[in-house]
């Protein structure tokens, strides 16, 4: 069923949507596609340059953090320097030549077995007990490296620039022997800001441009790294690990691709998680290295790729729909011009048909069969008329004749009674119209049962012929001969009075007497004459005069005419 809320639209309108529509979803189709794919490629390439920076920057603090702690250990290792004391200038020489080796450690310093600090560079801390410090509780059992701490006692006494982050440290420690004995501790306090080195150091060019970021998480996955000093504020708004630590990188397990992570933040970015694979026992901090890049930025080539896809899709969807549009046209035409023919044949417009067209295989299907339908329909419905027009005509001609038939006798041709009542009405009432008489004769044979007992039935009816001829060869054409039944007629005399009617009655009687009828040879009538009384409604009782007037003929001896008259008539009765 069609909703009536929407018009009609024209078989090309529907033909440039449906194709229109076709080439939208298969746009649509393709761009998903396309952006899927880009997607998948961009997070492969994109996802590995992270994943390369992430590891690289692991790998670099792996080094630092070994490379330290064996620098501690070769020093503490070292008999030669210890020898003269651990105050002796063999030492502060050591420790401010290492220092300068390596400026990102912020103190290196020396405590005897109580804790108290024999030597240390810049003098920082000298004298003071540092028993309480974890990196001497471990480093006087053996070679330590401290997680990223705060600084504490150093925190007053090391000048930072009043921008940076808090002064944090990673710790170095290793217990000194000499002769296989420990006599000290050797410490090194290193500053963090050595992990924002190794990580800028390794942001590409378009770091900025691409919002790449670097974080360094602990092995409880808290963060301990964070670029733009922001590391305690991202700590406070409860910045972890954005993979949870069961699922993330292992020790021995392969590095996983970069992904796509939503962050504590709410932001999705493509992330790269490598957990830092230590050098040494001693080293192994359990940090995580992760490099992050939004993913509106990083996948911001696929959306340009996609938007434009669709964008091209759409006008191919258009032009598709126009060039179908313009093709459907010609078909298109072809159906209205056969609604409109159609419509002609059923208005019955003369010389309307079905046209044949051809502007595609089914419309020439449609338009031949119509065409020939309709012609065949017009055809049959002409000869029908024609038949029903001649069918008309033979039953008028067929009543005509019933009726001709029903008021003639069909032994002498003339009127019979029926046939001559009708035109008697006809002629009384232009009788009466006219103000003019009319008369009537009635006629009967004398003796005819004789003729029939003689001769017989057929030659009677041979008789009845002859009379019937000879009457109407001896009347008027105007005048009217009817058989009433058997061998009785009547003539009827329009605009003839009595009188004259008496004179021709006469000449009737003779000329019958004269006459050699067939076979029975010479025949006689009695005639009874009357002028009809026009204030008689009723025709028996009109004609009833005559037929006195006969009875007086027949009485009076037959072969002779008598005129009625009403007073004799009455006297009679
Ligand atoms: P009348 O002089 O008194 O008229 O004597 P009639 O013999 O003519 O007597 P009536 O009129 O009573 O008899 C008429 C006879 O005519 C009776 C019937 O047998 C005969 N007849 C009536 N119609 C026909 C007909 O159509 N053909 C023939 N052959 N005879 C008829
Ligand atoms: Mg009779
Ligand atoms: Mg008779």
């Amino acid at each position: 069923m069609r909703s009536k809320l929407l018009p009609l639209l024209s078989f090309r309108t529907h033909i440039a949507i449906v194709f229109g529509g076709l080439v939208i979803v298969v746009a649509a189709a393709l761009t998903f596609a396309l952006g899927q794919m880009l997607k998948t490629q961009i997070q492969r390439d994109s996802g590995g340059a992270l994943s390369v920076i992430a590891k690289n920057a692991s790998q670099m603090l792996a080094d630092g953090l070994y490379d330290r702690s064996r620098e501690v250990q070769v020093l503490t290792e070292s008999p030669a320097i210890w020898s003269g004391g651990l105050d002796g200038p063999e030492v502060a020489h050591n420790l401010a030549r290492s220092q300068a080796m390596r400026p990102n450690s912020l103190w290196i310093g020396v405590a005897d077995t109580e804790g108290v600090v024999k030597s240390a560079t810049g003098g920082l801390l000298l004298g003071k007990n540092v028993k309480e410090r974890p990196w001497f509780a471990a480093g006087i059992q053996r070679n330590f490296v401290g997680d990223v701490h705060p600084a504490k006692l150093l925190a007053s006494l090391i000048p930072r620039p009043a921008t940076s982050e808090p002064l944090r440290f990673v710790d170095f420690a290793a217990p000194i022997k000499v002769g296989g004995k420990v006599v000290g501790v050797l410490g090194v306090h290193g500053s963090w800001d050595w992990a924002r080195d190794v990580v800028e150091s390794l942001y590409p060019a378009n770091a900025k441009a691409r919002e790449l970021s670097a974080f360094i998480f602990d092995r409880s996955g808290a963060v301990i790294y964070a670029p733009n000093g922001k590391t305690a504020e991202y700590a406070e708004a409860g910045m972890r690990l954005p993979v949870s630590l069961s699922i993330a990188p292992g020790r021995d397990g392969e590095d996983q691709p970069a992904s796509v992570m939503k962050w504590q933040d709410g932001q999705e970015y493509l992330t790269a998680v490598v957990r830092m694979k230590a050098r040494s026992v001693a080293s192994d901090m359990g940090w995580y290295v992760v490099v992050r890049e939004p993913v509106g930025i990083a996948f911001a080539s696929s959306h340009d790729a996609m938007l434009r896809s669709l964008i091209v899709g759409l006008a191919i969807a258009f032009v598709t729909g126009v060039i179908a549009w313009m093709a459907a046209g010609r078909v298109s035409e072809h159906l209205t011009t056969m609604a409109r023919s159609a419509r002609d044949v059923e208005l019955g417009l003369p010389g309307a048909s079905i046209a044949l067209l051809d502007s595609s295989a089914e419309v020439h299907a449609l338009s031949t069969a119509l065409h020939n339908m309709t012609r065949r329909l017009i055809t049959l419905n002409e000869q029908m008329e024609d038949k029903v027009k001649l069918r008309t005509q033979e039953l008028e001609a067929a009543n005509r004749e019933l009726d001709r038939q029903s008021r003639s006798d069909h032994l002498t041709g003339v009127l019979n009674r029926r046939g001559f009542e009708a035109q008697l009405k006809i002629a009384l009432s232009s009788a009466k119209r006219r103000s003019s008489p009319i008369s009537v004769i009635m006629v009967d044979l004398d003796h005819f049962k004789q003729v029939n007992d003689t001769h017989g039935h057929d030659v009677g009816d041979q008789v009845i012929r002859h009379l019937s001829d000879t009457l109407r060869q001896r009347v008027r054409d105007s005048d009217i001969v009817a058989r009433m039944g058997g061998e009785e007629f009547i003539v009827m005399l329009p605009d003839t009075d009595a009188k004259g009617a008496q004179i021709l009655a006469d000449e009737l009687v003779k000329v019958v007497a004269s006459r050699q009828a067939p076979v029975a040879g010479k025949v006689t009538i009695s005639a009874g004459v009357s002028q009809l009384d026009m204030k008689v409604e009723d025709l028996t009782e009109m004609l009833k005069g005559a037929d006195e007037a006969l009875y007086v003929a027949k009485r009076s001896g037959r072969n002779q005419a008598v005129l009625h008259d009403a007073g004799a008539m009455a006297s009679m009765a």
